[in-house]
């Protein structure tokens, strides 16, 4: 099948075009390059498009030729979209509106949505359930529940194949460090492979249900093999909860060094904890085997360090492994 992959040039973008590509399907990218970079994708053979989701010319013509679309491009981050949230609104919620459509009056192809566990904001039930409240604690929240309204809306209204995701907290290789919006465990891995003092925002007992790229992807290629739809939005997580404060021993264990923190206040509009009910996902996608956190960390402390040291100069890493 040939695939658009809106996003591809991200972070989950450029781990499912490689996964989308061992599958043999075709892939066109679809990127306004704004976070992410042609470097993730070095070594693919995919057709490129730079543009941005939220010009409908252009996401049409990006659409026409395609059998399914996976769409992942967006404004993330909650503090930038505190900054501004009219921006986030636009990209995350005009621009998957943008999709949908360029869908609709195509072929009316399978879309695939990336949504946010961060819809579930002030819900405080655990774990969370798709059919539990919806309470968003910041734009880019709002803007994804809007982004899945409309992917709902347009399955029920147009017959339109859609399958909104909830993701939680994805890590692994290609996910970037080093600035202001980055997520929490590459700065981890970054500052702790520096030697500098990790920033722990409040006391680091907030959880979270960290799921690996690599799971995340292999569950989108079986959702774009099996041209599975949904009526309502699917969690994309396997139930676990990780706090800061395993996460920070983990890592200090796999790189056998002690780490420094300093614990800063807490950041407005992020959620206290967070983790999946799995159910849905599991019947579903039943033979899905998620990478556990302890190897996925692993992966990715290897994958950071081929980025900036020579592996040579490296501590070997522990590879015992915890259950996720
Ligand atoms: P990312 O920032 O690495 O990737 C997003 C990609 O979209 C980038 O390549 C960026 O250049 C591109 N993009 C941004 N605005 C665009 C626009 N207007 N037009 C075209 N391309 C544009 O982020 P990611 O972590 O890979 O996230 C992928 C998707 O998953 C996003 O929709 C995000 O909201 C969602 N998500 C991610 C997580 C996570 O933990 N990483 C959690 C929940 C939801």
């Amino acid at each position: 099948m040939r695939i658009l992959v809106t996003g591809g040039a991200g972070f989950i973008g450029a781990n499912l075009v490689r996964a989308c590509l061992a599958h043999d399907h075709e892939i066109v990218v679809l990127d306004d390059l704004s976070t992410g970079n042609l470097d993730n994708l070095e070594g693919t053979d995919v057709s490129f498009i730079r543009g941005s989701v939220t010009d409908a010319t252009t996401v049409r013509r990006a659409a026409s030729d395609v059998d399914s679309i996976v769409h992942l491009a967006a404004r993330g981050s909650v503090p930038r979209s505190l900054k501004d949230p009219v921006a986030t609104h636009e990209v995350n919620a005009t621009g998957t509106l943008n999709v949908l459509e360029a869908a609709r009056l195509s072929r009316g192809q399978q879309v695939i949505m990336a949504s946010s566990s961060s819809v579930y904001g002030a819900n405080p039930e655990l774990p969370k359930r798709e059919d539990g409240a919806t309470r968003p604690m910041s734009p880019y929240a709002a803007s994804k529940l809007a982004a899945e309204g409309y992917a709902i809306a347009y399955r029920t209204a147009y017959d339109l194949p859609t399958l909104a995701f909830r993701f939680f907290n994805v890590f692994g290789r290609f996910q970037s460090a080093g600035h202001a919006y980055a997520a929490v465990i590459p700065s981890f891995i970054d500052a702790a492979l520096r030697g500098e003092t990790l920033t722990v925002h409040g006391d680091g007992t907030q959880s979270r249900d960290f799921t690996h790229v690599d799971t995340v992807c292999a569950t989108i290629c079986q959702a774009i093999d099996s041209r599975t739809t949904s009526p309502d939005p699917i969690n994309l997580a396997f139930g676990t909860r990780t706090t800061l404060l395993e996460v920070i021993e983990t890592l200090s264990s796999k790189l056998d060094q002690p780490i420094v923190v300093e614990n800063v206040e807490n950041r407005v509009g992020d959620v206290p904890h967070s983790q999946a009910d799995s159910s849905k996902l599991r019947d579903l996608f039943g033979d899905i085997d998620p990478v556990d956190f302890s190897s996925g960390l692993v992966d990715t402390i290897e994958w950071m360090r081929s980025q900036f040291a020579p592996r040579s100069s490296a501590t070997p890493l522990s590879t015992g492994s915890r259950a996720a």
